[in-house]
């Protein structure tokens, strides 16, 4: 589903070229589970951006499901993020005073499904993440764990291609943090495709495959579970 060719992001600031990331080639299929780890500054939230489509490379290609991404407008941009990538965040970024069923709705909303088809998919995608009862509950009226749940729901609620996770465990105690973790296990077993950021070796050990970058560079790619499409 996504083939990285070479891929640099470099950052002006101010007559300063800060050179982030410096040649990622990367190829991952259908169904894999991927953490990327690496020393702060390394580069992850970059290539997580630009994997999600949050921002674009400033040389290089990237295919997502054979579209060429690098090249498109920012419309169409828009229309992929919606549509092919759900993104969960290490704060949560869910709307405050918004009920967590809103919340979940919101993507909806963007991909043009009626009223009552986004309270039914919505409620669907709550009660699969643990939250049946908390339908209602705005942010501040839920704990970490569930606020995290809700941004899952909300990744997965159009049925994306990819999920992508930055550090989606960082703002969490441990023991919330591996409930986090059985959740994306069970949407990695449901057959999609989960990318994660963590600094921890014990959420890491959760992937398929593990990718360390270094200075803007893949440093090491190893599978420690056998590939299984
Ligand atoms: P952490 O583990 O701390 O989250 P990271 O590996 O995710 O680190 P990035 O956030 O990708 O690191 O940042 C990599 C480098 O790119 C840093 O040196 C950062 O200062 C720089 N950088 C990131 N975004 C920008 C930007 N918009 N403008 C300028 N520099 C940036
Ligand atoms: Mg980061």
């Amino acid at each position: 589903v996504i083939e990285v060719r070479n891929i640099i992001r470099d950052f002006k600031l101010g007559s300063e070229t800060v050179h982030v990331l410096k040649g990622i080639d990367l190829d991952i299929k259908k169904g894999d589970y991927i953490a990327f780890m690496g020393p702060s500054g390394s580069g992850k939230s970059t290539l997580m951006n630009l994997l999600g489509c949050l921002d674009t490379p400033t040389a290089g290609s990237y295919k997502l499901n054979g579209t060429d991404v690098s090249s498109l407008s920012d419309d169409q941009l828009a229309e992929i993020r919606n549509t092919e990538i759900g993104f969960v965040f290490q704060t949560f970024n869910l709307l405050p005073r918004t009920t967590a069923l809103d919340n979940v709705a919101l993507p909806m909303i963007y991909a043009g499904k009626s009223k009552k088809d986004r309270k039914a998919r919505a409620e669907e995608v709550l009660t699969s993440v643990g939250l049946a009862d908390r339908m209602d509950h705005q942010p501040n009226q839920l704990s970490g764990g569930q606020r995290q749940r809700v941004a899952v729901g909300r990744a997965l609620v159009n049925n994306p291609s990819i999920i992508l996770a930055d550090e989606p465990t960082g703002n969490l105690d441990s023991k919330t943090g591996v409930e986090i973790m059985a959740l994306f296990d069970k949407i990695h077993a449901d057959g999609n495709t989960v990318i994660l950021v963590t600094h921890e070796e014990e959420i890491a050990e959760h992937a398929h495959r593990v990718i360390r970058l270094r200075d803007g560079i893949i440093e090491t790619d190893t599978r420690n579970r056998p590939w299984k499409p």
